[in-house]
């Protein structure tokens, strides 16, 4: 579980995040919208410690995140909108690297477990290839498949199907809904409100650095009360 409490963020002089509060439930699938510059990245990026809060608390799984809270981020995998994968290393390479690196796992046992994640994210037969031999989709299934690699308890997503050709994107919202249906923690950033509709269990709106507004997928969408909810779903619907 996730709870963030009082979250307030700069940027030097510019002030990001104000006040948020959102707790997430273990198990539960959340959907984070908005429009550019709101803060849905920053917020993210706060959970698993790759931006530092000026004001508030952050606990995961029972932990408070400062700066002697250094196991927490393992439990968290994460997937961005660029893939960030190694170009240098084949796709078994980039999965392998970081259960022997950060869980000193041996080489054999990490090889068999990113197959198997490989296999999950429909990709086994890519394994030798490098990042760049691959699509965009197959690309992000990989770094999907690297962060489960972790065995993390929370995945957040940060807009993973946005730099995706339309024909990829299915197979990546195909893959993310799969982990919703296994029970994973799951935090996504998207636009997707066919995904949204399918698995989130609450709809997030931000504005602004604030949580405007918060549903079920239901309500949010066929029933939105704020003005500014009103005003994005009209424009990106
Ligand atoms: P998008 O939909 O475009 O990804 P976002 O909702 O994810 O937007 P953030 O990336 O969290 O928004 O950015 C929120 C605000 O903070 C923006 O005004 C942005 O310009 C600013 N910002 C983001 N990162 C930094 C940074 N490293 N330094 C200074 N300002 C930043
Ligand atoms: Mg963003």
């Amino acid at each position: 579980a996730i709870e963030m409490t009082q979250i307030e963020k700069w940027y030097g002089a510019f002030q990001v995040l104000h006040g948020v509060d959102l707790t997430v439930a273990a198990g539960e699938r959340i959907v984070i919208c908005g429009p550019s510059g709101s803060g849905k990245s920053t917020l993210i990026r706060c959970i698993n410690q790759l931006e530092a809060i000026q004001k508030g608390s952050i606990k995961v799984n029972g932990t408070v995140l400062d700066k002697n809270a250094k196991t927490v981020p393992l439990d968290i995998g994460m997937v961005f909108q660029q893939f960030n994968l190694f170009p240098h290393m084949t796709v078994l390479e980039n999965c392998v690297l970081g259960p022997v690196k950060a869980l000193k796992v041996s080489k054999e046992e990490a090889t068999q477990t990113a197959r198997e994640y490989l296999k999950r994210v429909r990709i086994p037969e890519q394994a030798d290839k490098y990042p760049a031999q691959l699509s965009g989709g197959q690309q992000q299934r990989v770094a999907i498949a690297r962060a489960l690699c972790m065995r993390p308890r929370i995945m957040l997503f940060d807009e993973p199907t946005s730099a995706l050709d339309p024909e990829m994107v299915k197979e990546v919202l195909d893959t993310m809904i799969d982990l919703a249906q296994d029970g994973m923690t799951m935090i996504c950033v998207t636009h997707e409100m066919g995904f949204a509709r399918a698995v989130a269990d609450r709809v997030i709106f931000m504005d602004h650095g604030q949580i405007v507004e918060e549903n079920s997928p239901e309500l949010f969408f066929g029933n939105p009360q704020h003005e500014r909810t009103k005003n994005f779903l009209g424009q990106i619907a």
